[in-house]
This record gives C-alpha cells, sequence and structure tokens, in this order.
C-alpha cells in the first residue's frame, strides 16, 4: 500500500500534537512535530542570550546563530520521539510557556524558516509520515496526499493549555494563558513568511465540541478513505 504525507496544520493548542502521533500509531507511520524545531531553535537563541547577557535579541543575531545549532530527533524505546538540539536531548527545556512564545518569534524570521523547512522536506521525502505545524499543507509540502486543518475556540484552547502547564508544574494565570494564545494566533497568521493559513484543500477539523475519541474516530475514517483512493 502506498506510504502518503499527512500534513496537519493549525492554531496552537488545538491538540495537534496528540492527534498527529496518535493517528502515525494508527497508520504505521513516521510522526514529525516541526514545532518541536523551532522551540529547539528558540531555546538555542535564549541560552546564548543569557550567557551573553543580551537583553533582547535580534533577528541578524538570531540567524547567525543558525550555522551552530543541529536539530534533530531521538527515538525512545517507548517508540515517542524526543527533540535534540546539537546533540542534547531537550524535550522537556522546549515545553514551557517561554520557549512557545520565543519560538513564534524565531518562526517569524525567513531564514529560520528556510532552514527548517529544508530539513522537514529531507526528513519527509520517502512518504510514510504525519507531519504537524502551521504551513505543512501549504509550504513545506503542498503536494501532501492528506491534509488536515485542526481548529477550536481560543478559550478552549487556552484551557487545555492552562491544565497542560499545570500537570507540568507550572503556575499559569488563566488570562496569561488566553492572551499568549491570542498573541500565537495573532503572530502566526499575520506574519509576512508563511503565515498560519488553511491549504484550499485541507479538511478542516473544528474539535472545540469533539471528544478525543470522536475526534480520532472521525480522523482514522478520513485517513482511511484517502489511502484506499490512492492504492
Ligand atoms: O506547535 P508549537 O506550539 O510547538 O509551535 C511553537 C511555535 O512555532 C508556534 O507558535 C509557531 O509560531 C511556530 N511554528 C511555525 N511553523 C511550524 C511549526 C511551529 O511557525 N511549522
Amino acid at each position: 500500500m502506498k506510504k502518503i504525507i499527512v500534513a496537519i496544520d493549525g492554531y496552537s493548542s488545538c491538540g495537534k500534537s496528540t492527534i498527529a502521533k496518535q493517528l502515525a500509531q494508527y497508520a504505521g507511520y513516521r510522526y514529525i512535530d516541526t514545532g518541536a524545531m523551532y522551540r529547539a531553535v528558540a531555546l538555542y537563541a535564549l541560552v546564548e542570550s543569557r550567557k551573553s547577557k543580551v537583553e533582547s535579541l535580534n533577528s541578524e543575531h538570531i540567524v547567525s546563530m543558525l550555522s551552530d545549532i543541529h536539530v534533530d530527533f531521538a527515538i525512545q524505546l517507548d517508540g515517542t520521539q524526543h527533540v535534540t538540539l546539537n546533540g542534547e536531548d531537550v524535550e522537556k527545556q522546549i515545553r514551557t510557556l517561554e520557549v512557545g512564545n520565543m519560538a513564534s518569534q524565531v518562526a517569524v524570521i525567513p531564514e529560520v524558516r528556510r532552514f527548517l523547512v529544508a530539513q522537514q522536506q529531507k526528513m519527509g521525502e520517502q512518504g510514510g509520515i504525519v507531519m504537524d505545524g502551521r504551513d505543512i499543507g501549504t509550504v513545506v509540502f503542498p503536494n501532501a496526499e492528506l491534509k488536515l486543518f485542526l481548529t477550536a475556540s481560543p478559550e478552549v484552547r487556552a484551557e487545555r493549555r492552562f491544565k497542560e502547564l499545570q500537570e507540568k508544574g507550572e503556575h499559569p494565570v488563566m488570562a496569561d494563558v488566553l492572551a499568549d494564545v491570542n498573541d500565537r494566533d495573532y503572530r502566526d497568521t499575520h506574519r509576512a513568511e508563511s503565515p498560519l493559513r488553511q491549504a484550499d484543500d485541507a479538511i478542516v477539523v473544528d474539535n472545540s465540541n469533539m471528544t478525543r475519541e470522536e475526534q480520532m474516530q472521525h480522523i482514522y475514517r478520513i485517513f482511511d478513505a484517502k489511502v484506499k483512493c490512492e492504492r
């Protein structure tokens, strides 16, 4: 059976990575979390700026760091993947609010996008992947056989993000989390380079009122139908 490319795009905190991971497992495909790659670049920039005591980093600074950054994924014994930054497993460090916010700032820099998109295209060239992000169906794989665009209301997404942060031992403030969701949406949809937008041929899944199970069953049906057509 042909191994297709599944591109999953959508707003932050609408459960993209959970859905993409589960779909990859169902299909027996590799999962690639492109957000983790932007987060790894952001983490590098934050650490470097602290080391050199620079208050705020400009784009040139960040672009000059790219040649020192190697982002990859390490497969764990349980089959999950952890992002690595210059060989170091940084899966935990990249999941904070601060790094997420910085990621959406480095993601507006065209050179950063080109640097990561080239790697993503290479990772997916053989097919058999589920890749999630903001520009997968529009820029990274405009010819992907299946494109899903996930969405949910900002309030529902802020609620989910709030719980996730609490579970990680952080002490978020709901108003900050909602503001962060709205800020990120604005930046992701208004940046000049590869703004988040729904590809014309993407299937929209609004999961505001779906349980995870309902949503997965819906997505499995879409995937199965697509794979049958591509055979
Ligand atoms: O998906 P996640 O929240 O981990 O992504 C972090 C940030 O990286 C996003 O807010 C977005 O600005 C950026 N990003 C992007 N393009 C992608 C994946 C993530 O611009 N393909």
